[in-house]
C-alpha cells in the first residue's frame, strides 16, 4: 500500500495546515479520501495524482465542508463510487457505508470503523495497522466535538484496534499511534476535570467556565471553546456530576455540582 497526501490550500484554525487529501494506492488501484472543498487547484491536483491509477472510489470521513464537497465532483468525473456514512450539506454519497463495511483497495482492503463524537457521521478507515482518522484524531488544530461521551467512546475503540501509525485529516502523520490515542484521551480527561474544578471554584456559567479553563486562547476561538464547554457539560449532566439549568442568556444560567462524597 502506498500513501501520497495532498494538501488542500485551506488553513486556517480549525484546519491547522489544510485538510489532507489522501490518495491511497495498492496494485495499480487507489481510492482518493477526503477531497476537501471545491477548490479548482486543489481538484486539479487530485486528479493528476489519481490518472496514474484506476481510480475505484471517493470516499469521506464525514461531511463537514473543509472534507466533502469535492466528492460528488470527482466521482463524476472518473464514474466511480462515491462513498460515506450518510448524506450531508455538499454530499451526496452513491452508497452509505456502516460500521465494520470493507472498501477495496486493489488487493488490500479498507474497514469503515464508525468514530461519532466529532459528528454523528465520521468514520475512520482502517487499512491493516494503518488508520485514517479525519478529524477523531487530527495533528495540531483544534478538534471541535459534538458528542463528548461518543467520542470519548471513539477514542477507546480506535485505541483498542492498536494500529501503529495515523494519518489525519489535518496536521502531519502519527508514527506512534497508542501514544497519540493516549494523549488525547488524557486531555479529554484532563478537560472534564478542569471544568469540574472551576465550577466548585464558583464559576456558575458557561461564559465563567471558559474564561477558568481556556485562558489563553484567541478570540476568534471563543465561541469554539464554549460549545465545547456546553458539549462536556451535556456529558458531565448525562454523567449525574452536576445539574444545568440552561438559560437563554448568561446571567439566567445555573451550573452546580451534584454533592461530591468522599470516601
Ligand atoms: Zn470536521
Amino acid at each position: 500500500m502506498r500513501v501520497d497526501r495532498i494538501l488542500a490550500p485551506n488553513p486556517g484554525p480549525y484546519t491547522g495546515p489544510g485538510t489532507n487529501t489522501y490518495l491511497i494506492s495498492s496494485d495499480g488501484c487507489a481510492v482518493v479520501l477526503d477531497p476537501g472543498p471545491v477548490i479548482d487547484s486543489h481538484v486539479a491536483a487530485i486528479e493528476r495524482a489519481a490518472e496514474a491509477f484506476e481510480l475505484l472510489s471517493v470516499l469521506v470521513t464525514h461531511t463537514h465542508p473543509d472534507h466533502a464537497p469535492a466528492a460528488n465532483l470527482l466521482g463524476s468525473r472518473f464514474e466511480v463510487p462515491v462513498l460515506g456514512f450518510a448524506p450531508g450539506p455538499e454530499f451526496e454519497p452513491t452508497s452509505t457505508l456502516a460500521d465494520g463495511d470493507i472498501v477495496e483497495v486493489g488487493d488490500v482492503m479498507m474497514t469503515a470503523v464508525h468514530t461519532p463524537g466529532h459528528t454523528d457521521d465520521h468514520l475512520c478507515y482502517r487499512i491493516a495497522d494503518v488508520v485514517f482518522t479525519g478529524d477523531h484524531i487530527m495533528g495540531g488544530s483544534t478538534v471541535i466535538i459534538e458528542d463528548a461521551a461518543a467520542y470519548m467512546r471513539s477514542l477507546e475503540k480506535v485505541r483498542d484496534l492498536q494500529p501503529a501509525h495515523l494519518y489525519p485529516g489535518h496536521g502531519p502523520e502519527f508514527d506512534n499511534a497508542s501514544a497519540a490515542i493516549t494523549e488525547y484521551i488524557n486531555h479529554r480527561l484532563e478537560r472534564e476535570r478542569q471544568i469540574l474544578d472551576a465550577i466548585r471554584k464558583g464559576a456558575a456559567t458557561v461564559a465563567d467556565i471558559v474564561r477558568v479553563v481556556y485562558v489563553d486562547i484567541d478570540d476568534a476561538l471563543i465561541p469554539a471553546a464554549a460549545f465545547q464547554v456546553r458539549t462536556q457539560l451535556e456529558k458531565l449532566e448525562d454523567d449525574g456530576r452536576l445539574t444545568w439549568l440552561r438559560g437563554a442568556a448568561d446571567e439566567e444560567e445555573i451550573v452546580r455540582l451534584v454533592e461530591e462524597t468522599r470516601s
